[in-house]
This record gives structure tokens, C-alpha cells and sequence, in this order.
């Protein structure tokens, strides 16, 4: 007899039992495909141990604490005095230590010296699969996690700021205390782009930057102006843009100046914000803040790129972790649960529904871990274009699926799916968020097509990969012919970045998962991803012929045993 069970009116009965003990990374079969597909399933002990350590019950309760007992600005002391610092719940600081000592933080770097590279083959790949499976307990965390690991290579660019910053972002210890980063074990780096009158257009921000003693890169500046958005106040330095004599720059802005007094960020307000609740976004201003200047002056954007193509990486994983989780509760649920005499998972129409997310989801893993291959490709120019072209496809597609995946995903669960007692609800009301920052969808389909026109090495090495899979299905096959026309005659506007970008991710998904993906999962994808339609579906509207029972099988064999 389950906990609880005997009450005095009624015997509770047909409800799932409690997700707990379930491995994130055994359970996870195109996970556990991806890694070893990107030669890094050496990893695998270690990814089962995390896997399991994640996967328990008192953890997702613990993910759940973390968004009730939200973040708090306490821009004063008891006394009156100035600090300007965001008390978080214990349960955030136990996410951020676990995180950071398993190297999600710095992870694709292990081993790093001062030049940024990934010193050992599939290092990235397995910080990826663990950057996945932490987004499924608690992703809020995961933007300071996230936000450092990209730092690295912004910062790395500037000898003199890696020398003494580097140490502290690598190391697995974390510190939350608000101290200068000398007397610290360990730091974390947040990023400051966005201003009242523009967020995409950030050539339009007004903070400026100018020179307290000598001019130039590594040198110190004194910052004015404000950001409307600077997430997880509690870095112990931002890269931030402000406007210097020579243009747009980008800064490191710690939150002590040298001579160890509290610099001059003054937090206004903690946004209120529709999910990623336990992670906090301020608004902030800068008096006189003491920054010091990451390359040349004026060449801001190029710079900050540099760490803004590592976070779009993450928005993809961290994407494609949440729908994984929203799935597994579902697949979950529909196992245990009976309706009509049957179990739902048995039911036809449930059936179609759940393989379809099960395609969604085993298509996301298998993108967002063949980016992250890509990323630690260094030395290989065609990844490195490939990366270049597929980082924005990728983060758009992704994180633009994961809303209606999280929401189709609740609804299996019934009502108790839109209860925040579970992490359903949780789910859905994170999801958005990696669509809109880090550059929203269309600004990614822009950068799509920036690429499109200016770098062709990135087209084309993209061309090679997708050309590879083709003459296998005549819908991939056609969609490949069109896109290939319409680059060649030029035709591709502005107006068709959503198509142009749509097509790409379709297209990369179809032939990573012909390549890596069982069967019954890679022809049902590209029998209801592929065709053409005339209308867009619901999720389980399956083509004619998809065998459902068959891509359940082949993607989450753990569940249905
Ligand atoms: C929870 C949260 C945390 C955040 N944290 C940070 C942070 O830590 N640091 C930071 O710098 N920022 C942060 N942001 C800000 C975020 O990156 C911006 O909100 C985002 O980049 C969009 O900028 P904007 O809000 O100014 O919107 P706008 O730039 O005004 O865009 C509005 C709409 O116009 C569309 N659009 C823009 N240009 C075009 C175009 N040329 N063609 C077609 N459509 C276009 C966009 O796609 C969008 O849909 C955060 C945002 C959120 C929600």
C-alpha cells in the first residue's frame, strides 16, 4: 500500500507512482545514442552516476523549493549602507554547488590553459549531456552556469583579465559570498547587454565607457548608464557593452573595484517574471563602475558574439532537456495510469500523441548534441562553419518546439499536469525563456540568413552533411532540392528567414537521426516532419502508416518495460 493511501472516506488508487529512482541518462536512450555517437560515451560512468544522483525524487523536490521561495534584493544593510546584493534560498545554493563541481560551469574547457580550447575529444559533449540532464531538475541555476562557461572564451580573448579571472571561473568550488574575487574559491560571470530603449539592437545603447587612466584592452574604465536585464545579480563579474570613445565595447565589470570597495552597480528591482523563478534578473544602474576593456574599442558586438554562440548552445540543450523531462512524466503517468479498462499508454490515440513527442524530443537531443560535437571540433574548419550556420538554427528550432511540446506534454498528465505540485507546470512556464533571450526567434533566423549571404563556408559545409543523408527519403530528398534552389537563384529575403531556418533544422534533425537514431524513430520523423502539409498539426496527427507503438518502443524501451 502506497504512503497515505487509507483515507477514511476513500482508497486512492490509478494514480502513477512517485518519479523517483528514475537514472536521467540510462533512461534516456537517444541521449545515451548522442553521446556515443560524438565518440564520448567514456564518459558514461560518470553521466550514470550523475544520472541517478538527478533522477530522485528528493532532488525535483528540491527544484520545486527553488522556484517557491523566490530570490530577494536587499539593496541595503541593517545600517543603511549599500550592498546591493539577492539572497537566495538554500535550495538554489545546493543546485549551483552540484553544478559546479560537476564542471557544467567549465566543462567544455576541462584542462584549459589560457587558450580556450577543449583539451580532450568529447569533453564538450559530456558537459553537454550534463548541462541536459541538470536542466530537467532546476534550470533556473542554469543561466549563472550557463553564462560563466561562455564567459571563458570572451575572457580568455584578454591575457591579462584570464591570468587573474580564469583560475577562480574554472574552479569546481562555489562561493556565493559577496567578496572580492581575490579572497574567493570560486566565481561566476553574468552578462550585460539589454537597455530600456533596445534589446536586439543593442548598437543603440547609451551606457558609456571612458578611460580612468590609460586607453585600451585590459586597461580599466569607469561605466555610466544602466541594462533593463542582467540575470543573476550575484556574478562576481559581467560582461557588459558600453559605448567608448572608439564604439561599441565590451567590458569585465566586477562586483568589487580593485581597491577591494563595493563597485558601482546599483540594483533597482528583480524582474517579476512569468517562469525561471528561482534564478534572479535585475535592473541595474552603473555609477562610475569601475570595467576593464576586453579587446579593441569598438569591437564590442565581434567580442561578446564570441561568448553569445556558447549560450545559444545551451539554450538548445537546456531546451531540449526540459522537453525531455515534460516527456518522461508524461510516458510516466500514461504507464501507470488505467482509463477504460486499459492503460493510457495503450490507448490508440494516447499512443499517436506520446510517440509524436517522443519524435520532438529524441530529435531535440540529437541536434543539440551533435552542436555541442561540433563546438569542440576546433581544429576542424568544416564543424567549425557547421557550428556557425547550426548554433542559430538550432536555438531557434528547439527552443521554439518546447513551448507546445511542454504544454501537449502537461495535458497527457490530465489536471494534475497544471497543478505546481508537479514539475508539468514548472516546465511549461520555463520554456519560453530560451527562445526569447540570448536573441529571440527571429533574430536567430537573421543571423541565419546574415550567414547565409556573407559566410558561404558555412553553407557549404552545412550542405556537405545534409547532402550526405540524402537519396534515403524522397520527402528529405525534395525539401533538400528546394532549399539548394533557392539558394542558388538568390531568391531568399529577409521575409523567409523563418522558412530558410525551419528548413535547415528539419533537414539537420531528418539526418543525424537517419545516422544515429533506431528505425522506427528517424521514419516516423521524417514521415510527419518532413511532408508537406497543408495545415500545421497538433501533436499526435500521425501520417498514414506510422507505426506509434513501434517509435515508443525504440525511444523509451525503460519506461514501457
Ligand atoms: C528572463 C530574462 C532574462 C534576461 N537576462 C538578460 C541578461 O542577463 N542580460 C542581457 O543582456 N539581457 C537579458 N535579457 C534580455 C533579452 O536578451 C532581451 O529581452 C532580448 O534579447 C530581446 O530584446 P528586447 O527585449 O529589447 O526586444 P526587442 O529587441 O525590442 O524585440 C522585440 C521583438 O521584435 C523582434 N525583432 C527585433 N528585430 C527584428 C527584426 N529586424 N525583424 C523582425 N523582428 C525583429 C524580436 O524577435 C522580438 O520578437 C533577459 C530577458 C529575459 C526575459
Amino acid at each position: 500500500m502506497a504512503l497515505g493511501s487509507a483515507f477514511e472516506t476513500h482508497e486512492v488508487f490509478n494514480q502513477a507512482p512517485l518519479y523517483d529512482g528514475v537514472n536521467l541518462y540510462t533512461s534516456d536512450a537517444a541521449l545515451m545514442a548522442a553521446v556515443k555517437a560524438e565518440d564520448a560515451d567514456w564518459a558514461d560512468d560518470r553521466l550514470t552516476a550523475f544520472g541517478a544522483e538527478l533522477g530522485r525524487a528528493e532532488l525535483f523536490d528540491e527544484g520545486e523549493r527553488a522556484n517557491r521561495f523566490l530570490p530577494e534584493l536587499k539593496v541595503h544593510d541593517s545600517r543603511g549602507y549599500r550592498q546591493d546584493m539577492v539572497e537566495f534560498h538554500p535550495s538554489y545554493h545546493r543546485f549551483m554547488s552540484i553544478s559546479k563541481r560537476e564542471h557544467i560551469h567549465c566543462g567544455a574547457f576541462d584542462g584549459l590553459a589560457t587558450d580556450a580550447r577543449p583539451k580532450a575529444p568529447g569533453v564538450g559533449v559530456a558537459r553537454a549531456a550534463r548541462h541536459y540532464m541538470m536542466s530537467q531538475v532546476e534550470a533556473g541555476h542554469i543561466c549563472p552556469i550557463t553564462m560563466t562557461h561562455a564567459a571563458i572564451p570572451a575572457i580568455a580573448q584578454e591575457p591579462s583579465l584570464a591570468a587573474t579571472w580564469l583560475p577562480k571561473i574554472l574552479s569546481p568550488s562555489y562561493d556565493p559570498a559577496l567578496k572580492p574575487m581575490a579572497e574567493k574559491s570560486g566565481a561566476t560571470i553574468g552578462m550585460g547587454m539589454t537597455e530600456k530603449q533596445g534589446g536586439t539592437d543593442v548598437r543603440a545603447n547609451t551606457s558609456v565607457a571612458r578611460p580612468s587612466g590609460a586607453r585600451g584592452p585590459g586597461e580599466p574604465y569607469l561605466v555610466t548608464g544602466h541594462k533593463w536585464f542582467m540575470s543573476a545579480p550575484m556574478c562576481d563579474a559581467f560582461l557588459v557593452l558600453a559605448q567608448a570613445e572608439g564604439g561599441l565595447s565590451v567590458f569585465l565589470m566586477p562586483r568589487f573595484r580593485a581597491d577591494g570597495s563595493l563597485n558601482g552597480l546599483r540594483f533597482q528591482r528583480l524582474k517579476n517574471k512569468l517562469g525561471n523563478k528561482s534564478n534572479a534578473s535585475s535592473e541595474v544602474e552603473f555609477h562610475d563602475a569601475e570595467a576593464y576593456l576586453i579587446g579593441e574599442e569598438g569591437r564590442g558586438i565581434r567580442n561578446i558574439m564570441t561568448m553569445a554562440h556558447y549560450t545559444r548552445l545551451d539554450c538548445a540543450l537546456g531546451s531540449a532537456g526540459l522537453m525531455r523531462q515534460a516527456f518522461s512524466r508524461a510516458i510516466h503517468h500514461a504507464v501507470h495510469r488505467q482509463v477504460f479498462q486499459k492503460r493510457l499508454v495503450d490507448q490508440p490515440m494516447m499512443t499517436g500523441v506520446l510517440a509524436d513527442l517522443a519524435l520532438e524530443v529524441d530529435a531535440a537531443t540529437h541536434l543539440a548534441l551533435r552542436l555541442a560535437g561540433a563546438f569542440e571540433r576546433h581544429d576542424n574548419d568544416a564543424e567549425q562553419a557547421f557550428a556557425r550556420l547550426m548554433t542559430p538554427v538550432a536555438k531557434y528550432w528547439i527552443t521554439k518546439r518546447g513551448p507546445s511540446l511542454g504544454y501537449e506534454a502537461m495535458e497527457c498528465l490530465g489536471g494534475n499536469g497544471y497543478l505546481e505540485d508537479g514539475i508539468n507546470a514548472r516546465i511549461y512556464r520555463e520554456l519560453p525563456v530560451n527562445s526569447i533571450w540570448e536573441g529571440t526567434g527571429s533574430v536567430m533566423c537573421l543571423d541565419v540568413f546574415r550567414v547565409m549571404t556573407r559566410e558561404p563556408d558555412a553553407v557549404a559545409a552545412t550542405l556537405v552533411v545534409l547532402e550526405a543523408a540524402a537519396g534515403r527519403d524522397r520527402h528529405y530528398d525534395a525539401l533538400l532540392d528546394s532549399l539548394k534552389d533557392r539558394i542558388a537563384s538568390h531568391s531568399l529575403g529577409e521575409r523567409d528567414g523563418r522558412w530558410l531556418t525551419e528548413s535547415l533544422a528539419l533537414l539537420a534533425a531528418a539526418a543525424i537521426l537517419m545516422d544515429r537514431a533506431p528505425a522506427p524513430v528517424a521514419e516516423g520523423y521524417l514521415a510527419n516532419r518532413l511532408a508537406p502539409r497543408a495545415t500545421p498539426a497538433s501533436f499526435g496527427v500521425l501520417a498514414a502508416g506510422t507505426d506509434a507503438r513501434a517509435i515508443l518502443e525504440a525511444s523509451v524501451p525503460t519506461f514501457l518495460s
